[in-house]
């Protein structure tokens, strides 16, 4: 069996005395999608942060390629070949669209070509300040300053929030592409159900900042996300 992309045991944070992650587990393997679910302050930002180095892992083990990652600098771990996608969006708002992307560029077959055939209308907006883009777009350029930085493992965090109805539409259709993209592994929180359902082959849920359940995408039934999604 090959090793995980990203592998998770046991992690525990803490934001001062408040411990937020008890022990969560998850796994996210070269080339699949994992969903990382639970009801609200459940922990999934809080793993992901604690994934990009941004809040220290105070036990457990976090493996990227096998390699252990808790510790390191949040610019190392990105070097290494994570990408994420906060919450909220964030692009550098008096840049254009191209110095935002030409910013983020590491070499890889991610360049402005394959970024702009992902998402035209980043290609039709390149000389346009950040600031001045609709939410759907500024998603847009989110996921494409990550993709620019060539990484292994996607992180997308609340990727569709706030966004109308057709623009969801269009970013779960590039989601959906890059799933097909066999290098890249994706771990992707958000509060859609039935569009994880359509992407994610893995699925992991928190409660209270543990890992409470995970497997196949495909044996999340009714009773379980009634459960601990409360839908
Ligand atoms: P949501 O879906 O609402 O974004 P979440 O599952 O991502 O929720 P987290 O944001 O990871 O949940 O929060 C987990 C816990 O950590 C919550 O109890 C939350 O109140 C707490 N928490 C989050 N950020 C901080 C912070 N900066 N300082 C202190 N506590 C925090």
């Amino acid at each position: 069996m090959t090793a995980p992309l990203l592998d998770l045991r046991g992690v525990t944070a803490l934001y001062g005395a408040s411990q937020a992650l008890f022990g969560v587990d998850l796994r996210v393997d070269a080339g699949g999608v994992t969903a990382l679910m639970g009801r609200n302050g459940m922990g999934k930002t809080t793993t992901i942060r604690t994934i990009c180095g941004l809040l220290p892992n105070r036990a457990g083990e976090i493996f990227l390629d096998g390699h252990e990652v808790s510790g390191l600098a949040p610019h190392r771990i990105a070097r290494m070949g994570v990408g994420l996608v906060p919450e909220g969006r964030r692009c550098f708002a008096p840049l254009t669209v191209r110095e935002n992307l030409i910013a983020a560029a590491r070499p890889g077959p991610w360049d402005m070509t394959r970024v702009t055939g992902l998402f035209p209308r980043l290609g039709e907006r390149m000389g346009q300040r950040a600031g001045t883009l609709s939410g759907g777009e500024q998603q847009m350029l989110a996921i494409g300053r990550a993709l620019m930085t060539n990484p292994r493992l996607l992180i997308l965090d609340e990727a569709t929030e706030g966004l109308a109805p057709t623009v969801r539409a269009e970013i779960w259709a590039a989601i959906a592409a890059l799933r097909r993209d066999a290098g890249l592994g994706i771990l992707l929180v958000d509060k859609s159900l039935k569009e994880l359902g359509g992407v994610a082959d893995r699925g992991v849920i928190l409660d209270k900042g543990r890992t409470v359940w995970a497997g196949s995408m495909s044996t999340l039934d009714a009773a379980l996300a009634a459960r601990w999604l409360g839908v």
